[in-house]
C-alpha cells in the first residue's frame, strides 16, 4: 500500500508512525513544505524568552532520526499542492529544485495544520511586524530581539498565543509599561477575564479591549503606528500580529472535500473524511466536541497527536481505536497566572437549554501556613436542574493549581455529576493543597445552587 502524508508535524508524524508500526513494508511519503518536522510550536514563547536556549531543543525528531528510526521517508522542502480525489494523486512541489511530479496514493492523511491569520491592513511589510507560528517565525524574532534595542512593543491579539509571549518580551529586556495589547477579551470568555487583567496590571502592562485595530503603518525602519478604530495611534517599537489561526485548508476549498464554514476539515470518529481513502487530523481538522454535540474548531496539540495516530491506526486496519472527541480543555501561561479551562461557558450552556448557573471561588492554593501559600480561583458551570457539570475555569499562582482543571475534564467527560464531585477522595499535604481541595469547595458552594 502507498501512503501519503502531507505535514510533517504532530498529526501527520503520529499518523505516519502508527502505520509503520504495524506494516513494516508499507510504502510511506511524508511531505513537509517547511525546513522543520516534529516540532513543538508550544515551546516557542519559551525559545523567544530564552528559557529555552536553542531552537533544537523544541524538535523532538529529525528528518534523519524519523528515516534511520521509524523508517518514514521526509521529504522537506516538498509542498502537496493539489489533490486528485478521483485519481488519487497528489500533486507535490520540489520546492528547492523548483519542479513538480505526481505522487499516487492508496490512502491519504492530510496534517496540513493552521495558519496564522492575516490582515491585509495589519500584515504589512516591515522588519519589525512578527508572527508567531512556525519555528522560523521563533527564530527570526529572537534573534531579532537579540540584535536590536527594542522599547516597545504592541501585540495585536489576546488569544493565548498573544498573552502567552508577553513574558518572553520582558525577558527580552522591554518593560511591562511599554507593552501594549489590543484584543477583543483577554483569553476567558468571563469574569475569570479580571484575574489576567489584575496580573497584566501588577506588571504595568497597557490593556486595551473590545477596540479594533483598523490599519497598521510605518513611520521608518524602526517604528510603527498602530491605528485602532476610534482614532488612537500607538507608535511602536515592534508589532506582534496573532489575531487568530485559520486551518491551512486553502487547496481544498473548491474540492468535494466537506469543510467546516471556517475551512477544517470535517471527519468522524476514525478520522475519515467524506471522501474514501482521505483522512484529516490536527489543526486542520474538526474535533466533536462532547458537550456542544457538534464539530467545533479547536486547534490543539493533544487532539492532533491523538486524531493522526488514530487515523494512522484505522488506516492500518485497527479499527477500535476511535477518537474520542474533546471537552475544550486548554491551559496557559500568562506572566505569573496560571490559565485553564474546560467544557462550555454561561452563554453556551443557556443556548443548550441548560438552566445555567455559575460560581466562582477564591481560596489558597495550598495550606495557608506553607511558605507561598497564595489564591486560586475556580468558577463552575453547571445545571441547576440535573446538577451536571457542564464547564470550569481556573487561575492559579502555580501549575499546582492550574493542572486541577484535568480533575474537571475528567469529571465532565464521566458526565459527573456537582454531587460527585463533592464526593471526591483528593489528595492532601500542605505544600500540595488546603485540605479541603478548592474544587471540593467550588463544588460545595455550587451544590447550594442546585435545584
Ligand atoms: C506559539 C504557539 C504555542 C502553542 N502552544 C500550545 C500549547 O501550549 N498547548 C497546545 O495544546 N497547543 C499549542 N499550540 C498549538 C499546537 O502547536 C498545534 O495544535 C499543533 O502543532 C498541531 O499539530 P499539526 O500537526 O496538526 O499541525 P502543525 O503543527 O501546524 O503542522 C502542520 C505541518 O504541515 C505543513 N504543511 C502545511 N501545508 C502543507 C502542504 N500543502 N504541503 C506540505 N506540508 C504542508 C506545515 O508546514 C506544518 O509543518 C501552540 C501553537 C503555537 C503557534
Amino acid at each position: 500500500m502507498k501512503v501519503v502524508v502531507i505535514g510533517g508535524n504532530p498529526a501527520g508524524l503520529s499518523a505516519a508512525s502508527a502505520i509503520r508500526r504495524i506494516h513494516a513494508d508499507w510504502e510511506i511519503n511524508v511531505y513537509e513544505k517547511d525546513q522543520y518536522v516534529s516540532y513543538g510550536a508550544c515551546g516557542i514563547p519559551y525559545y523567544v524568552s530564552d528559557e529555552v536556549k536553542t531552537l533544537d531543543q523544541l524538535i523532538t525528531l529529525t528528518k534523519e532520526k524519523l528515516e534511520e528510526h521509524r523508517n518514514i521517508p521526509v521529504h522537506l522542502f516538498h509542498e502537496v499542492i493539489k489533490v486528485d480525489f478521483e485519481a488519487k494523486v497528489a500533486l507535490v512541489k520540489d520546492l528547492k529544485h523548483n519542479r513538480e511530479f505526481s505522487k499516487p496514493y492508496d490512502y491519504l492523511v492530510i496534517a496540513t495544520g493552521a495558519r496564522a491569520k492575516s490582515d491585509p491592513l495589519l500584515d504589512i511589510k516591515h522588519p519589525r511586524i512578527f508572527k508567531v507560528h512556525t519555528l522560523n517565525h521563533a527564530e527570526q524574532l529572537k534573534s531579532f530581539l537579540e540584535k536590536n534595542t527594542v522599547d516597545s512593543a504592541v501585540v495585536i491579539g489576546t488569544g493565548y498565543i498573544g498573552l502567552e509571549m508577553l513574558e518572553s518580551y520582558i525577558a527580552q529586556g522591554i518593560k511591562g509599561e511599554q507593552i501594549t495589547v489590543i484584543g477583543p477579551r483577554l483569553i476567558f470568555r468571563s469574569s475569570s477575564q479580571k484575574y489576567v487583567e489584575s496580573e497584566l496590571r501588577e506588571k504595568g502592562v497597557n490593556i486595551i479591549l473590545q477596540r479594533r485595530v483598523t490599519k497598521v503603518e510605518s513611520i521608518s525602519d524602526t517604528k510603527i503606528k498602530v491605528i485602532l478604530d476610534d482614532g488612537l495611534i500607538i507608535e511602536t517599537n515592534l508589532v506582534q500580529l496573532s489575531i487568530g489561526v485559520v486551518p491551512a485548508t486553502d487547496m481544498f476549498k473548491d474540492t468535494d472535500l466537506e469543510l467546516l464554514p471556517n475551512g477544517a476539515i470535517v471527519t468522524n470518529e476514525f478520522m475519515q473524511t467524506n471522501i474514501p481513502h482521505v483522512y484529516a487530523a490536527g489543526d486542520c481538522a474538526s474535533s466533536y466536541h462532547k458537550i456542544l454535540k457538534k464539530n467545533v474548531y479547536i486547534p490543539l496539540a493533544p487532539a492532533a497527536n491523538k486524531q493522526g495516530r488514530v487515523a494512522g491506526s484505522i488506516i492500518s486496519g485497527k479499527s477500535d481505536f476511535p477518537f474520542p472527541g474533546v471537552v475544550g480543555t486548554a491551559i496557559y501561561k500568562v506572566l505569573d497566572l496560571y490559565c485553564a479551562s474546560t467544557g462550555i461557558t454561561e452563554v453556551e450552556a443557556k443556548q443548550l437549554g441548560y438552566d445555567a448557573q455559575v460560581t466562582t471561588i477564591e481560596s489558597k492554593e495550598i495550606a495557608h501556613y506553607y511558605p507561598g501559600a497564595k489564591k486560586m480561583s475556580i468558577q463552575l458551570v453547571f445545571d441547576a436542574e440535573s446538577h451536571l457539570l457542564l464547564g470550569a475555569e481556573i487561575t492559579a499562582p502555580s501549575t499546582l493549581g492550574a493542572k486541577k482543571i484535568d480533575v474537571l475534564a475528567t469529571a465532565l467527560t464521566a458526565g459527573m455529576r456537582i454531587d460527585d464531585i463533592q464526593k471526591l477522595d483528593l489528595s492532601y499535604a500542605p505544600p500540595f493543597a488546603p485540605v479541603w481541595d478548592p474544587i471540593l469547595i467550588a463544588a460545595n458552594v455550587a451544590r447550594k445552587k442546585c435545584k
